[in-house]
């Protein structure tokens, strides 16, 4: 439905509450993260920036102009930024489209999720279960987008880039976290692959989100892949 009403939806108190949590109390663009616990008590200091604006005519209105009311005011189309921030992308709309400030919320509630959703498991069959979705995760970007020997194919590099960013290195993070927190399940040997992926996740991240990169770089241990299956 088209709404050309300027009317705001109030956000309930749920609401508020999910995107507080979600930020974690920082704000939710990664070049800024400033603590906004800091601030708690001054009024609207952890101010709740629209994706897509409220009204139909504020920021990025014409990325979302079909989106209704409701839509607009769901917790899914806000972020929660420090008021610098908030006055920055919403007076330069151009650099920040919704796509980024998507990202941006991505990558927050990612964020979150590795600093505080480490659970100790029960069991090795337990976190192997919980592993598995982000090996295969990570398993469908590099059969998709992989560097090949001999193919050099500038599409198939960028791809590789954006997701290595957005879903590998999340990934690969939370990996290491599940097993360096679930260690004592590890076999030895396990334990010698953790520590080479240890590595390998180092020097993805140096390359891909610092640009810095040497040859020689230790590859992904392929026994990552089968790491806490069956019983030791
Ligand atoms: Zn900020």
């Amino acid at each position: 439905m088209t709404t050309s009403s300027t009317k705001r939806v109030r956000l309930s108190q749920p609401a508020k509450d999910v995107l507080w949590s979600e930020s974690g109390g920082h704000c939710q663009n990664p070049g800024c993260r400033v603590d906004l616990h800091a601030f708690v008590d001054q009024a609207h200091v952890a101010e709740l920036a629209h994706i897509i604006p409220a009204s139909t005519n504020g920021p990025r209105a014409t990325e979302g102009a079909d989106l209704t009311e409701t839509e607009r005011a769901d917790p899914t189309n806000i972020l929660v930024l420090c008021p610098t921030c908030h006055t920055m992308i919403d007076k330069g709309p151009s650099q920040y489209p919704a796509e980024i400030l998507r990202r941006w919320k991505e990558r927050s509630q990612q964020a979150r999720a590795i600093a505080f959703g480490v659970p100790v498991f029960a069991s090795r069959a337990e976190a192997r279960a919980a592993i598995e979705p982000l090996l295969g995760a990570n398993r469908a970007v590099f059969q998709l987008y992989g560097p090949l020997d001999d193919v050099f194919d500038d599409t198939r590099a960028d791809q590789w880039s954006r997701h290595v960013v957005d879903t590998v290195i999340p990934n690969n993070r939370t990996l290491l976290r599940f097993l360096q927190s679930n260690r004592g399940f590890l076999t030895a040997s396990e334990k010698e692959t953790v520590d080479i992926f240890a590595i390998h996740v180092q020097q993805l991240e140096e390359r891909h989100l610092e640009g810095t990169w040497t040859p020689g770089s230790t590859r992904f241990p392929e026994e990552i892949e089968s790491i806490m299956k069956g019983d030791t």
